[in-house]
């Protein structure tokens, strides 16, 4: 039988304790050479552990910080300079959620009252029972990031607004070379000018899209949100987009979801369909466009068939679609079909002309009123875009539209103070 001596055991031991050491030692030079912040917080949101990176970053030496509550040291504000509510300040939210919280809009206020945008991400730490017992931050300070960003949009928002002026002067002028009242060419020539033409709108779309996109992703869209009911709102829509599609043969519908009441007053045990009322809280020209765009591609990647505009939805949420029954869109790109300049290289559509902007832009756009946009398509099938808003009650309607009147009636008054008139 095999066994220890004594001499053995106190040798395992040695071993045993040297190997821990060894651990930790490498531990904390792990912890101590990383540059990110990390952060060890407990389950009363004491720190633990405050490695030196999160020192740089955000001014308190690790000794001071060690025993301080996470929130007093780590003060995280929004863009507005608002400090952030412990519902959703992430150091506090990982206890109630449970599960990993990553949030890249965050700035950290430095010891000294600088801030500083952070990547901040928490993740929960478990006991054997599946309670969060604590938590880990790590963060690091994505202003160099941001800058460079920021320059890149830049660039891209004054070259594109420089160009357009001359791109929409060469199209004008292309124009009147193909207007017969104007010109005489021969055909040949028209072919040519035609081609330039097109081109000339491409390059001119092109430009207005990079324009709106680097306006989408600085934040610098114009939007003035008001109450909106959908329902008139899409069928209005769908009556003025629905002429492109006829024009190329494709069938339209405005599908419009409604639920049934009892009809009380009848007394005949008769159902009688109400329209449901879908307000939401948007500016009605940037959904315009989202819609339009989302309608525009139906109509343009689809060859034969139908392109439909539905809305439906539950008390809390307001749903609209665009659905065609066009070449639909492989599984693969459905995910990436959002991002900026993705286009779907397959040879049903790789021929028609496109930036890639579009769906980006509706995205952004969807975001900037708490929605979300996603896709759904089987190939030779079709597809169909969906957007979900938040819906709001008729009482929730009712009061934002008395107030936006209210302000509205009180700007002049307003001005006829500033300007010390009685
Ligand atoms: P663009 O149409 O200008 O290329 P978008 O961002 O609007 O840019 O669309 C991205 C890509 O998604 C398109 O290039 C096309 O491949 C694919 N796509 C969008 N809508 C549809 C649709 N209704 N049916 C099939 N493919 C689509």
């Amino acid at each position: 039988m095999f066994s220890f001596g004594k001499k053995n055991k106190s040798n395992q031991t040695k071993i045993l304790t040297a190997n821990l050491q060894d651990q930790k030692q490498k531990f904390e030079l792990i912890v101590n050479a990383i540059e990110d912040g990390v952060v060890l917080i407990d389950a009363d949101k004491v720190i633990l552990l405050f490695n030196p990176g999160a020192g740089n970053i955000s001014g308190w030496d690790p000794d001071e910080a060690n025993g301080l509550n996470a929130t007093a040291v780590l003060k995280l504000v929004d863009a507005k300079n608002q400090l952030y509510e412990d519902s959703v300040n992430p150091l506090l939210a990982v206890f109630e959620r449970g599960q990993n919280i990553r949030d890249n809009a965050a700035l950290l206020l430095t010891k000294s009252g600088k801030q500083i945008p952070i990547s901040l991400n928490v993740s929960p730490l478990w006991d054997a029972n599946k309670q969060v017992t604590g938590a880990v931050a790590v963060f690091r300070d994505v202003a160099e990031e941001r800058a460079e960003e920021q320059r890149r949009a830049d660039f891209i928002s004054t070259a594109s607004h420089e160009m357009r002026t001359p791109v929409a002067a060469i199209e004008g002028y292309l124009a009147l070379a193909l207007n017969t009242k104007v010109t005489t060419i021969d055909n040949r020539a028209r072919d040519y000018l035609e081609k330039a033409h097109s081109s000339t709108q491409h390059l001119g779309q092109l430009f207005q899209d990079l324009l709106t996109s680097a306006k989408a992703e600085d934040g610098r869209l114009t939007s003035h949100p008001v109450v909106v009911e959908m329902g008139a709102f899409l069928e209005q829509l769908s009556n003025d987009l629905k002429f492109a599609a006829e024009k190329k043969g494709l069938f339209t519908e405005f599908v419009l979801g409604s639920s049934k009441s009892i009809d009380a007053s009848g007394g005949t045990g008769g159902e009688r369909v109400v329209r449901p009322l879908y307000y939401v809280f948007v500016d009605p020209d940037r959904l315009r466009e989202v819609i339009t765009n989302l309608f525009d591609n139906a109509v343009k990647y689809t060859p034969e068939g139908k392109v439909s505009l539905g809305l439906t939805g539950d008390p809390q949420v307001v749903q609209m679609y665009v659905r065609d029954t066009g070449p639909g869109i492989p599984g693969e790109d459905l995910s990436h079909l959002f991002q900026k300049f993705y286009r779907v290289d397959n040879s049903a559509t790789r021929t028609i002309g496109g930036t890639g902007l579009g769906l980006f832009i509706c995205r952004k756009i969807v975001e900037l009123y708490g929605g979300r946009i996603w896709v759904e398509s089987e190939l030779e099938k079709g597809s169909s875009f969906f957007i979900n808003f938040p819906r709001l009650t008729s009482e929730q309607a009712a009061a934002k539209q008395t107030l936006d009147a209210q302000s509205t009636v009180l700007k002049p008054i307003d001005s006829l103070a500033a300007a010390g008139t009685p």
